[in-house]
C-alpha cells in the first residue's frame, strides 16, 4: 500500500521556494508563537503526485459507473462548471445593494420561472441547502401556516414506510408527530389505510413519487384528495424528479408544497456532501408564509410578515443554482423529458437484464431506479447485499444503495440514470452475474471483498461509534 504523505516527507524536502529575504529578520517572541506545525517536507513532485494519486482512490461518477439509488449520481455537464465561474457569479458579495446585483437576481427568479413550470407549483424559496433541510423548511412552513389559521390541532404527519428516512426525521424536527402509513403488496401506498387514518389532526402527508421502490403511485389523484378532504397539506419529496421532468408535475398532483433537489437532478457533483441546494416550491396560498426575505421582481423582500422566517444566512447555495439554471437552459423543455425518458429506459433495461439472475423486490417495471433482493441467496449460500456490493467495488463499479428501502429484505437499490451508455449497462451486468457465480462457488472468496482498496472490510459498528479519522504518528 502506498504511503500517506506524512510517512512520505523527506527531511529538507520542500515544495517551495521562496525569494531571498531583503527586509531585517524578525523572531517572534516565544510567547506569541504558536506550536510548530507538523507538516510533511515533501516536494512539488511528491505533492502533486499525492493529490493526484488520492483523486485516483476516489470512485467518482468521473470514473466509475455509480448506480446509488435514490441519489441520481449523473454525469454533471462540465459547462455547468463554467458558468458558475464566471466572475460576475463569483466576485459578488452577499451584502451588495440589490441594484448592484440584479444580474444574479435574475438569475434566481429565472430558475424559479423555470421549476415551477417543471413542476407546476407557483413559487419556489432557494434557502435549503439539502434535501433534508429543504424538507424541514417545507414543513415549518406548513406549521407556519397551519398555526396563522389556528389550525395547532393538526399535529400528525403521514410518511410511508417505503420513505426517504429524512422524511420523519424533518417531520419530528419541526414538531409534529410521526405516522407511518402502510405499503401493500404492489409497492404502493395502501390508500384505504390512508382513508382510515386520516382526520382533523391530520397535519400533513409527505409523499415520494415515483416512490423509494421506483414505483409511480397510481392512485396520487386519490390520495392527495384524501388529504385535502381532512384538511390537511400534501408534501411532495421531489429528490427522485429525474423520472418525470416533463412528463408530469407534482402541482398537477395534488401537492401543496415540494422540494427538490438541485446536486441530483439538476446535476451539481454531490458526493461527499458538497454544496447542495434543496429549493422549497409552493402553491400560491402557502406563499406568504414561506422563509424570508423572499425575493422578487429583482427586489429582496425583508418585509414579510407571516414568514417562518430565516433557514439559512442570505440566499441559498448560488452556484448550485447557476449550474441548475445551465443544465435546464441548455436542456430546454424537450431535453428535460428526453432526459426523464433516457432515465427510465435505462433502469427498465437494466431491471429487466438483471432479472435473469437477481430477484426483484417488486415484479412491476421501475420507474428511475429498482430493488433488489439478495433474501435468496443470503439464505441459501449466506451471501449478502453487502457481499456483492464490496464485490463491485473490486471490479471498478460504485456499490448501489444498500439496505434501502428497509421494507425490503438484503436491498440494493439501483439508479443507472440516463447518461449512461449501454455498453456500460451492460458490463455491469456482466459483472454482477459473475459475482453470482462467485457466491455460488466460493462464497469465502466473496465475503473477502474489497481486496483492491486500500482498506478492506471494516468492523461497521465500531467504525460508526468510534471513528478513528486522523493519522497519528506512531498509531499507524
Ligand atoms: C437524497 C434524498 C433526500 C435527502 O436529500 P439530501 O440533499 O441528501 O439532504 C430526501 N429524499 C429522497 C427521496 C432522497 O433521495
Amino acid at each position: 500500500m502506498s504511503q500517506l504523505i506524512f510517512e512520505r516527507g523527506t527531511q529538507g524536502h520542500r515544495g517551495v521556494a521562496l525569494p531571498k529575504l531583503q527586509v531585517p529578520a524578525y523572531t517572534l517572541k516565544t510567547k506569541l508563537r504558536a506550536e510548530k506545525p507538523q507538516l510533511p517536507s515533501v516536494s512539488e513532485l511528491e505533492v502533486v503526485r499525492h493529490y493526484t494519486e488520492c483523486s485516483q482512490r476516489v470512485k467518482g461518477v468521473d470514473h466509475v459507473f455509480y448506480p446509488l439509488g435514490s441519489c441520481t449520481m449523473k454525469y454533471n455537464p462540465k459547462v455547468n462548471e463554467d458558468a458558475a465561474n464566471l466572475e460576475g457569479f463569483t466576485a459578488i458579495h452577499p451584502l451588495a445593494p440589490e441594484e448592484d446585483v440584479q444580474g444574479c437576481l435574475e438569475v434566481v427568479a429565472t430558475l424559479e420561472k423555470y421549476l415551477t413550470q417543471i413542476t407546476g407549483m407557483d413559487a419556489f424559496c432557494f434557502q435549503p441547502a439539502a434535501g433534508a433541510h429543504g424538507e424541514f423548511s417545507g414543513l415549518m412552513t406548513i406549521r407556519n401556516y397551519l398555526k396563522r389559521h389556528h389550525e395547532d390541532q393538526r399535529t400528525v404527519v403521514f410518511v410511508p414506510d417505503s420513505a426517504h428516512g429524512t422524511n420523519p426525521a424533518s417531520a419530528v424536527m419541526a414538531g409534529f408527530t410521526v405516522k407511518q402509513i402502510p405499503s401493500n403488496a404492489e409497492g404502493n401506498v395502501d390508500v384505504e389505510a390512508l382513508r382510515a387514518m386520516a382526520d382533523e389532526t391530520t397535519a400533513a402527508l409527505m409523499l415520494t413519487n415515483p416512490n423509494t421502490l421506483g414505483l409511480f403511485e397510481k392512485d396520487i389523484m386519490e390520495i392527495t384528495k384524501i388529504i385535502h378532504d381532512a384538511g390537511g397539506l400534501v408534501y411532495y419529496d421531489g429528490a427522485n424528479l429525474n423520472a418525470i421532468m416533463g412528463i408530469a408535475r407534482p402541482g398537477d398532483m395534488g401537492f401543496d408544497v415540494v422540494h427538490l433537489n438541485l446536486h441530483k437532478t439538476f446535476s451539481t457533483p454531490h458526493g461527499g456532501g458538497g454544496p447542495g441546494s434543496g429549493p422549497i416550491g409552493v402553491k400560491r396560498h402557502l406563499i406568504p408564509y414561506l422563509p424570508s426575505p423572499r425575493i422578487e421582481n429583482g427586489r429582496i423582500h425583508e418585509d414579510c410578515p407571516e414568514s417562518l422566517g430565516r433557514m439559512k444566512m442570505f440566499y441559498g447555495n448560488f452556484g448550485v443554482m447557476v449550474r441548475a439554471l445551465t443544465y435546464v437552459m441548455i436542456l430546454g423543455k424537450e431535453g428535460l423529458r428526453r432526459t426523464s425518458q433516457v432515465a427510465v429506459l435505462n433502469a427498465r433495461y437494466l431491471e429487466h437484464e438483471l432479472s435473469r439472475n437477481y430477484d426483484m423486490a417488486i415484479d412491476q417495471p421501475c420507474m428511475h431506479e429498482f430493488v433488489m433482493t439478495l433474501k435468496r441467496q443470503h439464505h441459501d449460500l449466506g451471501v449478502s447485499a453487502m457481499d456483492i456490493a464490496k464485490g463491485m467495488i473490486d471490479r471498478g463499479i460504485h456499490p448501489p444503495t444498500m439496505y434501502f428501502p428497509l421494507i425490503v429484505e438484503e436491498a440494493l437499490m439501483v439508479e443507472p440514470t440516463e447518461t449512461e451508455p449501454k455498453g456500460v449497462l451492460d458490463e455491469a451486468v456482466r459483472v454482477l452475474s459473475e459475482l453470482l457465480d462467485l457466491a455460488a462457488s466460493d462464497s469465502q472468496a466473496l465475503r473477502a471483498c474489497p481486496t483492491t482498496t486500500p482498506v478492506g472490510r471494516i468492523d461497521e459498528v465500531q467504525a460508526a461509534r468510534h471513528p478513528i479519522l486522523r493519522w497519528q504518528k506512531g498509531n499507524e
